[in-house]
């Protein structure tokens, strides 16, 4: 008991550097045995350091024949080392599910032998938990670069989430760190695991009881920071990777540096700032939920996010002939690009102008964030005039929180804005 306590220790905190553990989307329902992917929720609880707590999140073993120098279990780090058993791995998830400890599974490994001898191990762990424990609970499976196909299918069948690491965002910055790896080997199961997610889509209209193959969809992660890449080419690589895999999430993962002294890896000693990772989700869902092209965002002139704001409102000042959006005639995706206006604040205001026109007031109940939004749309009763505020000075004004001495002016758009 001891020994596994001690590996458990040793293996899920070299998990921790994974970041990409969120868990929606399974549509896995309890078909007699114990657990339910979808029935759970799977809440998304996630420490400071970036593990979501509501699964057991670990690695088979943190042995590895690789070096990546990026990567706390290469195998030139002093570290403690540990293995679980494919059985060992079972019990443990089954006891600490009927215990209420977790509610799901992230499963990761560094790479013993070979490729295939790990994902074996893998694919044996999930389907002794689906076929013999009859375990219904979410599993999140990190699948090894270079293994075979049919494994990775096979794996497909138990998991509800794959994914597999692009560890850094280019090709380039990957040589650097880890001259063995080559983002060829991420494509490929990428691609046929896609191929086969929409294979059995399109069965499902002429078979009734289609199996389930990766419902919750595939993911992958980048280590940001630890190799000299820009915004935009972070983002280039995000946006294809979600055009030519369906991906559902892409996860930015700051450096942290560990017992490193290698000098090909450009934030030694240091881990870039949390806000760059913000900046980079932000334009992520900027691009999927948003209708921004990512060249609007980022291109050749502006390579690199602003830290001090958000991305959209970055976008917004550097766009002025953009606005002022008209909040009674506009259409929903104008809406949605104003800065302190989400979709659902979007939503609302469509809804509330079929009742009558839109005053700053009903706007201001609305739940967004009038502030900042004022500078940027007109409603019913804003006598909105040209003028000379640059929008230099609007960001001055919004970063100060409305205590600039732009607040005693009415409203945004009559402050001859733009
Ligand atoms: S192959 Fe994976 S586990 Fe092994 S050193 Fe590289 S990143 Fe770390």
């Amino acid at each position: 008991m001891e020994r596994i306590e001690e590996k458990l220790r040793i293996l899920a905190d070299a998990a921790k550097y994974d970041v990409s553990c969120s868990s929606s989307g399974s549509k896995r329902k309890n078909t007699g045995g114990i657990g339910d992917a979808s029935a759970s929720g799977i809440c998304h609880t996630y420490t400071e350091d970036g593990r979501c707590v509501s699964l057991l999140k670990i690695l088979l073993t943190n042995y590895c024949i690789y070096d990546c120098a990026f990567c706390v279990s290469r195998k030139s780090n002093d570290v403690q080392r540990a293995a679980f058993t494919v059985e060992e791995v079972v019990d443990l998830t089954m006891n600490f599910y009927r215990r209420n400890y977790i509610e799901g599974l992230f499963l990761s490994s560094g790479i013993f032998k070979d490729a295939d001898y790990t994902m074996e191990r893998l694919l044996r762990i999930v389907k002794k938990l689906r076929l013999e424990q009859q375990y219904n609970g979410y599993i999140h499976l990190k699948t090894i670069p270079g293994a075979s196909k049919e494994l990775i299918l096979e794996a497909g069948l138990y998991v509800d989430r794959m994914s597999i690491n692009l560890e850094m965002p280019t090709e380039a910055g990957l040589k650097l760190v880890a001259p063995e790896k080559n983002h060829q080997s991420v494509r490929e199961p990428l691609q046929f695991v896609n191929e086969k997610i929409q294979a059995l889509q399109g069965d499902q209209k002429v078979i009734k009881h289609k199996p389930l193959f990766v419902p919750a969809g595939q993911s992958t992660q980048m280590v940001i920071g630890a190799t000299p890449e820009s915004d935009l080419e972070i983002m280039n690589v995000a946006d294809e990777y979600y055009k030519n895999y369906n991906l559902k999430r892409v996860y930015y993962s700051g450096y942290i540096p560990i017992n490193n002294d290698n000098k090909n890896l450009s934030q030694i000693g240091t881990r870039p700032p949390l806000i760059r990772e913000n900046r980079l989700y932000q334009t992520d869902w900027l691009l999927r939920f948003y209708g921004f092209k990512l060249d609007e965002i980022l291109n050749p002139g502006f390579t690199d996010l602003d830290l001090d704001i958000d991305p959209k409102l970055s976008w917004a000042l550097r766009n002025p002939q953009f606005f002022p959006v008209d909040i009674n005639t506009a259409d929903y995706p104008a809406i949605i690009r104003i800065p302190g206006i989400g979709r659902q604040s979007a939503m609302k205001i469509i809804q509330a102008r079929k009742f009558g026109v839109l005053r700053e007031f009903q706007l201001k109940k609305m739940g967004i964030a009038y502030n900042r939004a004022r500078f940027f749309m007109v409603c019913a009763d804003t006598a909105f005039s040209r003028g000379s505020l640059q929008m230099h000075q609007v960001k001055h004004h919004i970063l100060k929180g409305g205590n600039s001495k732009f607040q005693s002016l009415p409203a945004a758009n009559q402050l001859s804005l733009f």
